[in-house]
């Protein structure tokens, strides 16, 4: 299930949104100043941010901002919600580091289509969409991995950590990143679960000839590769 973090100091208009939100299946967590936002950011990293533009004390401008100069959160998906519908306002948004920009007020379903949209550029593993790589095939909407004829078995960690590589293929993942991408906890959670899942992962792998797909970056942290003989020779 995708995290959203709603930044929005109207409560109306945030109880409105996360209601949608929720109903579309969302997990819904509610921040009403930039503080809260970041406590809640430092705490579980969201798949998504919807930002109020206009907040009390630090704008969700300068919020931003701050993210994208963060390593953590360089990479967090942000639509920009404002009041302000000028041309100059929308490109300081996205200036800003927001990767789409919603005037209000918005329809429920185009709201719903942007943070698709964006979710599918950024966040491929928040969605529902089946990936395949090198015919391994991952559904998640029916929850089935196979390559071929032959069905795999894995654990509901093991499902969301092959999903997360899977939509990253070749990019190489540190246990901190995997923490908070997969686990969505990068202080409470221990790396070294990390390396006793992509074990598990590796084992629930080995009826498909696919365990050696999930390499080992020494001093970095893993991978999922599909040149594995070439890595190998
Ligand atoms: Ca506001």
């Amino acid at each position: 299930m995708s995290r959203v973090l709603v930044v929005e100091d109207e409560s109306a208009i945030a109880e409105l949104i996360s209601l949608n939100l929720r109903h579309a299946g969302y997990e819904v967590t509610l921040a009403a100043t930039a503080e809260q936002a970041q406590a809640a950011v430092d705490g579980v990293l969201p798949d998504l941010v919807l930002l109020d533009w206009m907040l009390p004390g630090q704008s969700g401008l300068s919020l931003a901002r701050r993210w994208r100069g963060d390593a953590r959160t360089r990479e967090l998906p942000i639509i920009m919600l404002t009041a302000r519908a000028d041309e100059t306002d929308k490109v300081a948004g996205l200036d800003a580091g927001a990767d789409d920009y919603l005037a209000k007020p918005f329809s429920t379903n185009e709201l719903m289509a942007r943070i698709r949209a964006v979710l599918r550029r950024k966040a491929p593993e928040a969605l529902d969409a089946a990936v395949e790589v090198a015919g391994l095939r991952l559904d998640p909407s029916t929850r089935r991995v196979s390559r071929g004829d032959v069905e795999l078995k894995l654990g509901p960690t093991e499902f969301r950590l092959l999903h997360f590589f899977m939509t990253h293929p070749e990019r190489v993942h540190s246990r901190a990143q995997l923490l908070d991408r997969v686990w969505g906890d990068h202080v409470f959670i221990e790396e070294r679960t990390v390396d006793v899942h992509v074990k598990r992962l590796r084992e629930a792998l080995s009826p498909a000839q696919c365990a050696q797909m999930v390499e080992t970056v020494r001093g970095a942290g893993y991978r999922l590769t599909q040149q594995v003989a070439a890595s190998q020779a």
